[in-house]
């Protein structure tokens, strides 16, 4: 491949600057796979649960056990994984809807929630179905300056009796916000807890998935949500989404993803569950692939002379890596080299659209195998100052870190 011998070089520094951080990342992955292998052994995972099923899909073996699976790994009563979740955020609005009633209030504690849920609450635009229009309030507590919460705001702000849930994101999203640690979580899951009890807590897990030792549920959090195109698919999941938590909730989502009263008990899985079991077993090894990527394009960015959040020696709690461009060409260069070392369409040169759900254009650099999988390696952008870029993912490092190094070598 033609890669400069300039790059090639900073490359090899930067690698050795990243080292440090990949013991660590490598122990979580460690912990999180004996996890999942032991919830595969207590469940007695078998071949003649991948056959799956077509019609109403009753009775499907691999669907229940994989239901089972997740809420053991998740630290949750219950939890439904679905192909039928078009996405993370059609699971996560299955999340709300089953945790917040009409006339009552959803507040956000981590301020702005993740892009394409400001049309599914009614913040943006006049959605038929929102939640506004089924008459649930919205309010926010914004994060602080420094990006860590604002829990005497939450508290006040939790405390009346109209709250029915509390939303929390884990991951940065498309914003200059930092990640939290599961352990933050935690602190505002008690923050809640104090000023309203019957309050729900809902997090949006995504791009956290499997990044520490435990998750926001093993915290408290009564429901979370996510993507199987992202972390826990292990990029293997061809679609889907999840939810866990509380039996009595996940029962609620369930139905609001199929009908009030068929619940989880229906969903034919066409024979696509292995794909689900192997992307499940796969996904503490695959976040890890992506953490050390992200850490390694970190490093790299940084010697270039960018500003990349996190830096590569800062603690990590999603798989986003974040840079600044702070003009239009250089980010769109940077994506075009993000898929131009892809191995799916790396013919191909991304262009700024209008995406649904988005309310500016964005740039996606996502040659994949899985349409838009951004637990392989993909580089995301709102067109808007600092024109800063997100890359996250790599199914290997080896190939992360060669895609780094190609859109490095188009600055
Ligand atoms: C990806 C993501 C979502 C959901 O996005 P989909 O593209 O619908 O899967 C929601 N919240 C956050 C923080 C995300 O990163």
């Amino acid at each position: 491949m033609i890669i400069s011998d300039r790059i090639r070089k900073l490359a090899a520094e930067a690698e050795r600057l990243a080292a440090g951080s990949f013991a660590s990342i490598d122990e979580v992955a460690a912990a999180n796979t004996e996890k999942v292998l032991a919830a595969f052994h207590n469940n007695r995972v078998s071949e003649a649960m991948f056959a799956g099923t077509t019609g109403y899909g009753y009775g499907d073996m691999g669907r229940e056990a994989l239901d089972r699976i997740w809420a053991e790994i998740f630290g949750a009563e219950a939890a439904l994984v679905r192909l039928s979740f078009a996405n993370g955020t059609h699971a996560i609005a299955s999340a709300l809807y089953a945790a917040a009633k009409p006339g009552q209030t959803l507040l956000s504690a981590t301020g702005a929630p993740y892009d394409t849920l400001l049309g599914v609450i009614g913040i943006t635009g006049s959605h038929s179905g929102s939640l506004r229009e089924y008459g649930v309030n919205y309010r926010q507590v914004d994060l602080l300056p420094d990006g860590t919460p604002d829990y005497d705001a939450i508290a006040e702000a939790a405390a009346p009796d109209n709250i029915g849930a509390v939303y929390i994101q884990r991951s940065r999203g498309y914003s200059g916000r930092k990640a939290l640690p599961v352990e933050t979580i935690g602190e505002i899951i008690k923050t809640v807890r104090l000023a309203n009890p019957r309050a729900y807590v809902v997090v949006d897990n995504c791009y956290g998935e499997f990044v520490q030792l435990s998750e926001p549920t093993d915290f408290g959090a009564d429901l979370i949500a996510g993507s199987l195109i992202k972390n826990p698919g292990g990029g293997l999941a061809p679609a889907g989404g999840y939810v866990a938590g509380r039996s009595g909730l996940v029962e609620a989502a369930a139905n609001r993803l199929t009908a009030p009263g068929l619940g989880g008990e229906v969903g034919a899985t066409l024979g696509h569950s292995r794909q689900l079991f192997q992307g499940l077993f796969m996904a503490p090894h695959t976040v890890a692939q992506a953490m050390k990527t992200a850490v390694f394009c970190a490093a790299l960015m940084e010697l270039l002379g960018y500003d990349a959040a996190p830096g590569y020696a800062e603690p990590r709690y999603d798989i986003i890596q974040a840079i600044d461009f702070k003009d239009p060409a250089l980010l769109k260069r940077f994506c075009a080299g993000i898929q131009g070392g892809a191995p799916v369409d790396s013919f191909a040169s991304p262009e700024p659209w209008d995406m649904p759900g988005y309310n500016c254009q964005v740039i996606m650099a996502a040659g994949t195998f899985i349409q838009g999988a951004s637990i392989e390696l993909s580089c995301d952008a709102p067109m808007l100052p600092p024109y800063r870029a997100y890359l996250q993912g790599a199914l290997t490092y080896e190939s992360g870190k060669l895609g780094i190094m190609i859109a490095a070598d188009k600055l």
